[in-house]
């Protein structure tokens, strides 16, 4: 099968053939058609995570169907439609297992990070892994619902209802937190880097009530605030425009330093926190909500053999929405 390959760290994905892997038990082969590309992604291939699974192949938004069930797998059948997110495998024994914090598992292996994902044409599974994606989604647009959605999803969840909501970084994850803030009543102010227009005006579009860069103050004084960014230096800012009682949610893996700051920024009952992950209960419960609200994604394709292209215009930070691998033959 054709596969988008990581051998070291730092260093472009090669275009190779491999073997079709061979589900084992608990785990289904997927065919796959779509794979959302994710700043996580970048994160591993650029070296900021470290300890990844060489080689690699990365992507953990993969959208599928199944064609071979391995053995002990059940209430999937052939031709189900799929999608695999970022938490590939838990134990199920651990003290987060057992209290339904499989997000925090201590021996959790990642898609696309621990066990191979979908810059390929099949990759395997584990049955519990394999989410059922909501109709009236193609595949290119289900996708990125599956970090950028379940990612998005649950740091509003930490973030509360408070009217006013500040999002840092305006990419695949925030706007589709947008549109599930806007359904819930919520008004969004939407910060990017300074110069970044276009962002500035993406984020207006998809409803934000006003967007500008992360220098400037919002005109209101935010309930909290999600910083997707992977700019530690944005942490004391946020805290800055977030009133008393308010969160500020980290919502990626990787962020640089978070520089010192004075106690009374926090003071007054401010929180700060990190989103680690998802469960498969939010996973669930998002993908239900998703054709309610409806979200609508927007998309940037590439073919397979461009993934490279596509990780370089996401770090550039050129993506508008979402970018995604097409994958299909
Ligand atoms: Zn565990
Ligand atoms: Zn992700």
């Amino acid at each position: 099968m054709e596969a988008m390959v990581l051998h070291r760290q730092q260093g472009p994905l090669r275009a190779e053939e491999l073997p079709v892997p061979e589900p084992r038990r608990g785990q289904v082969l997927i065919e796959v058609s779509a794979c959302g590309l994710c700043r996580t992604d970048l994160h591993v291939v650029d070296g900021e995570l470290a300890n990844p699974k060489l080689p690699l192949v990365p992507g953990h938004q993969v959208v599928g169907r199944v064609v071979v069930a391995g053995p002990g797998v059940d209430g999937l059948s052939i031709g189900a439609r799929v999608g695999v997110p970022w938490l590939g495998w838990t134990c199920g024994e651990c003290r987060y297992c057992r209290e339904g914090r499989e997000n925090l598992c201590d021996r959790a292996l990642f898609t696309g990070y621990t066990l191979d994902g979908g810059y390929a044409r099949y990759m395997v599974a584990d049955r519990r892994a394999c989410l059922a994606l909501p109709d009236g989604y193609p595949d290119l647009q289900a996708a990125p619902l599956l970090c950028a959605g379940l990612i998005g999803y649950r740091c509003l969840r930490f973030a509360g209802d408070g009217p006013n909501l500040g999002v840092y970084g305006f990419g695949a994850a925030a706007h589709i937190v947008t549109q599930v803030a806007l359904h819930r009543g919520q008004k969004v102010f939407a910060f990017s880097r300074p110069g970044d227009e276009k962002s500035q005006a993406f984020a207006r579009r998809m409803g934000a009530s006003w967007s500008g860069s992360t220098d400037t103050t919002p005109p209101e004084e935010l309930d909290a605030a999600i910083i997707f960014a992977p700019a530690g230096e944005l942490v004391p800012v946020a805290l800055r425009h977030v009133r008393k009682g308010g969160t500020v949610v980290c919502g990626g893996i990787h962020m640089s330093d978070i520089p010192s700051f004075p106690y009374s920024i926090l003071w007054g009952e401010r929180v700060v926190r990190s989103v680690a992950n998802l469960t498969y209960a939010d996973g669930e419960e998002f993908l239900r909500l998703a054709p309610q609200i409806p979200i609508h994604t927007e998309v940037e394709t590439f073919e397979l053999e461009r993934a490279n292209e596509a990780l370089s215009k996401l770090r550039s930070g050129d993506v508008q929405g979402a970018a995604v691998l097409s994958v299909g033959a």
